[in-house]
């Protein structure tokens, strides 16, 4: 994934709608993942909210073109599409968990949230990536300080049935809360 900054890590950002309670669970398999098309690259329809400034779209764009070198996902302007990402600065910055259909929110506040990785980082919630530190494997690379985490934020740090694709765990990735993040919230 993503190489870390020194830049502000999200804190508690995944949006859940309790409608379907799907915050924990490994939603890929339920049906969660932006379609692969036909010439093997996954198109991620967006629209993006008319209030940010045009620096504020720059980085945004900066963002959203970042995956192109290093991933299939491409990210376009919305045509006609059913579902697709609506980006938009609300309170703090958020995002769901995989596709959830029609228009998804992707909160990027303009107060704390127009940096590059945490862009990125909401955009991969989007795809449907969690955390780096709720990675089922994670018991094998951090140790987790229950004692120092607030009550209200430890589930943050709950397992997920992630699915790890082979991959190693990235100390360094876009999706690890920060040590300086975790001192932060005890
Ligand atoms: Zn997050």
């Amino acid at each position: 994934m993503f190489r870390g900054a020194d830049e502000p890590t999200a804190i508690g950002d995944i949006a859940v709608d309790d409608d379907n309670g799907r915050n924990a669970d490994p939603c890929t398999s339920t049906g969660c993942k932006w379609p692969k098309s036909s010439d093997g690259l996954v198109y991620v329809p967006y629209i993006i909210a008319n209030h940010f400034t045009s620096r504020e779209l720059q980085v945004i764009q900066r963002g959203l073109d970042s995956f192109v070198s290093v991933s299939c996902i491409r990210f376009i302007p919305r045509y006609n599409e059913r579902d697709y990402l609506s980006i938009e600065s609300r309170s703090g910055c958020y995002s769901y968990v995989g596709r959830l259909g029609y228009g998804q929110t992707v909160s990027l506040d303009r107060s704390g949230c127009i940096y590059h990785n945490t862009i990125q980082h909401e955009l991969l919630h989007a795809l449907g990536f969690n955390h780096e530190q709720t990675r089922s494997d994670r018991d094998n690379h951090i140790r987790v300080l229950w004692d120092n985490i607030i009550e209200d934020m430890k589930y943050n740090f709950d397992k997920i049935a992630t699915l790890n694709q082979g991959t190693p765990y990235d100390y360094d990735s876009v999706m690890q809360y920060h040590r300086s993040v975790n001192n932060h919230l005890a």
